[in-house]
């Protein structure tokens, strides 16, 4: 199937509002994270970096990405990259 193209210039401008589209929404929802919620079956993990709502690890209070970060740039004591 062929659809009719739009400019390129189109799509990074459609791209770029999508992307702050998110990442407003995403404040909102850090902002929501933050507060304490009525009920504390509400509350959810976030990375404390960057927030994502995903693979929090609670043991280091972070995000599995930014954990990897970290541990390969040798931030986080103790942690290293298993290797045998
Ligand atoms: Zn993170």
């Amino acid at each position: 199937m062929l659809l009719a193209r739009d400019s390129g210039l189109a799509k990074s401008e459609e791209r770029e509002a999508n992307s702050e589209k998110e990442k407003m929404a995403k404040t909102s929802s850090i902002a929501k994270a933050n507060k304490k919620p009525k009920f504390p079956v509400r509350q959810h993990n976030r990375c404390h970096i960057c927030g994502r709502p995903r693979a929090f690890l609670r043991k280091f209070g972070i995000c599995r990405l930014c954990f990897r970060g970290l541990a390969l740039r040798g931030e986080i004591p103790g942690v290293m990259k298993s290797s045998w």
